[in-house]
């Protein structure tokens, strides 16, 4: 045996770690959210989220210690969806729960799972919102991330440099809402008034997708 050859340990995430990481991300964030969702609405996202989320952590803190990732995603979504009023609650509880049932009873989640989970969530926000990439909702976030963690692991790259190519570009996306004009949720009612602000929503998906990167564990 070559003594100091480096062992490459395959990663995989971790439900838990990823929601209470994406859950201090958006504690961290949440006067900023609300502000931005005072300009374009009707400024409770920040409050809306962190109470969500920290519900999250305490139900996966709870919930099954031997639960399958699929299920956790499943708790996560249906946590969000019964203590958030506004409608971040419902579409990413869903996007959450569609998530988890895409993995099924998978006993881990790596990259290409990762995948799966994320188009799933994709798919359950625009079902549920109706909302299609350039109208200033979440979806201008999710959306670039999904694709370029699709592109980064099928071109070869590790987990973690695709996870923060992911992360960069659901950040792009959010601040690429800054000019749009609100076409879906209560920023619609504003019409032409809704330009000039980056979406609340779209702010903080990127967080919850940045916080993926915090959640990297040796498989196995
Ligand atoms: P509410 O608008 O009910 O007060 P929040 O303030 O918590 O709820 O969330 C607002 C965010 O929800 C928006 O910034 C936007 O990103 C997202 N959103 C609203 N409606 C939709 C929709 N139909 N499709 C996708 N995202 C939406
Ligand atoms: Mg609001």
């Amino acid at each position: 045996m070559r003594v100091g050859t480096p062992i490459a340990v395959d990663q995989v995430l971790s439900v838990n770690d990823w929601m209470t990481s994406a859950a201090a991300a958006i504690e961290a964030e949440a006067d900023h959210l609300t502000q931005l969702d005072s300009a374009i609405g009707d400024g409770d996202h920040g409050v809306n989220m962190t109470r969500g989320m920290r519900a999250v952590t305490a139900a996966l803190a709870d919930g099954d210690a031997a639960a399958p990732p699929g299920e956790r995603l499943i708790l996560a979504g249906k946590t969000l969806v019964s203590t958030v009023g506004g409608a971040s609650g419902p579409l990413w509880g869903s996007a959450l729960r569609r998530g988890g049932r895409a993995l099924d009873d998978a006993a881990e989640l790596d990259g290409p799972a990762l995948v799966e989970v994320l188009s799933a969530a994709l798919a359950a926000v625009q079902e549920l919102g109706a909302a299609v990439p350039g109208e200033k909702t979440m979806v201008d976030a999710l959306g670039p991330a999904v694709e370029a963690l699709r592109e980064r692991l099928a071109a070869g790259d590790p987990l973690d440099a695709a996870l923060a190519a992911a992360a960069d570009a659901a950040d792009a996306g959010a601040r690429a809402t800054t000019p749009m004009q609100a076409r879906k949720g209560r920023a619609s009612y504003l019409g032409e008034r809704s330009v000039g602000h980056q979406d609340p929503g779209a702010t903080s998906t990127a967080l919850i997708v940045r916080a993926l990167g915090s959640a990297l564990v040796p498989a196995g």
